[in-house]
């Protein structure tokens, strides 16, 4: 880490691990710079997408054969919800949540849009998507925690209640891989994806995974078809035949840069355990909200996230009318969170390399902006391109 800097933003960026920076160093001078075009065999570049999606299956309850990692979280999104939606003919309805995460809903919305039938996006309150599943839902589209709050959906339950009604589930883990254990198979989870960039620090941009479970791989079918995903990609058919399994999901060639410094950063979240990690979040984020309750009362906080532990990930956050401007001032304090629209300063504890001095020195920090009210400076609500 920066010197004297407390991250607290690994939910939206991991941080550069040794491994990582280790393993591009050798790629880039090595692989790329000695073997060329012959890496492709030679370092297995070719088998990068299924061998890092294999390491991914290991922390959310997966087989490794049903993970796959190659495209953004927004392209693969596209690709699995609208193999989902295929999996449903004469289901006409895609359901998610209100508060879901932009492109999520962006994203469905042209699945619906492309849709040889006619679709409908219906976008219910969080609190209401159990009972909005009937016998219309082709897909539940939901992130399992939520990027604003934290709060976490059940889902076991969610799951149960949509095979109930014959619909299948898609989960977005981007704010739980490497945040909290996730059991896909216990769950009986049908699909999911996640971000590779974020509690998995693969590096900015690194790519996301599918999963889809092993019952669904016979029927599946995506809609990206490309040359990497055929079963024999170079044969140079003229006609599409997909790859088996979930090597169909691929479409073009791997990012072989940015997959090989996820394949690098996975370890050090699987060296740790997950279960080992999620007791250190949830003690991280209790401390944090304890220190914060307490040094910045009167300040005009609430505390946006769900107070109990079972239903919050790995991140805190809280309400403030002029939260844009506090984060902005925090930074200069060499404290990092980020702020989301409208009111929301958002404080990730991602435990892996968060310490508990760090809570305790952001909390102060913290308590310090507010009471010196050092961001009411007009400077601090100046908004750049990313917040
Ligand atoms: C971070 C995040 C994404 C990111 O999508 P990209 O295509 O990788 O930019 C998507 N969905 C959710 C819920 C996220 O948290």
């Amino acid at each position: 880490m920066p010197d004297g800097v407390i991250y607290l933003d690994g939910n939206s960026l991991g941080p550069l691990s040794r491994a990582a920076r280790d393993r591009l160093r050798e790629v880039v001078d090595s692989e790329w710079g000695q073997g060329l075009i012959g890496s492709w065999t030679e370092a297995n570049w070719i088998n990068l997408p299924a061998r890092v999606g294999g390491k991914v299956a290991g922390l959310i309850g997966a087989e490794p054969q049903e993970v796959i990692t190659c495209d953004s979280t927004s392209i693969t999104l596209f690709k699995l919800l609208a193999a989902a939606r295929a999996l449903r003919p004469g289901r006409r309805v895609l359901l998610t949540d209100a508060g879901n995460f932009p492109t999520d809903t962006y994203i469905a919305e042209s699945v619906a849009d492309i849709s040889p039938e006619a679709i409908e996006l219906r976008q219910v309150r969080a609190d209401a998507i159990i009972e909005a599943i009937d016998d219309e839902t082709a897909v539940v589209s939901l992130t399992h925690v939520n990027y604003r709050t934290g709060a976490v959906y059940d889902m076991a339950a969610v799951t149960k209640s949509a095979h109930a009604r014959g619909a299948l589930v898609l989960w977005d883990l981007s704010h739980s891989a490497g945040a909290l254990p996730v059991d896909l198979g216990a769950c009986d989870a049908d699909m999911a994806v996640g971000c590779g960039y974020k509690y998995l620090n693969g590096g900015p941009g690194a790519p996301a995974w599918a999963f889809a479970a092993s019952r669904l791989h016979p029927n599946l079918a995506q809609p990206l078809t490309g040359w990497m995903g055929h079963q024999a990609p170079f044969e140079f058919s003229g006609r599409y035949e997909p790859a088996a399994g979930m090597r169909q999901m691929l479409t073009g060639t791997p990012p072989v840069l940015a997959l090989s410094s996820l394949d690098a950063s996975l370890d050090d979240v699987v060296d740790a355990g997950m279960d080992r990690l999620r007791t250190k979040s949830v003690a991280l984020c209790e401390l944090f909200i304890r220190q914060v309750e307490a040094r910045c009362a009167g300040q005009g906080l609430a505390l946006a996230s769900p107070r109990d532990a079972v239903h919050r990930g790995s991140q805190v956050s809280f309400r403030h009318e002029d939260g844009f401007a506090v984060i902005r001032a925090l930074l200069e304090s060499k404290v990092i969170g980020d702020f989301r629209a409208p009111d929301i300063m958002r404080f990730g504890f991602a435990p892996l390399y968060t310490r508990f001095v760090d809570v305790w020195d952001a909390a102060e920090k913290l308590a310090e902006v507010l009471e010196s009210g050092t961001w009411r400076d007009p400077r601090f609500s100046v908004r750049g391109a990313v917040t």
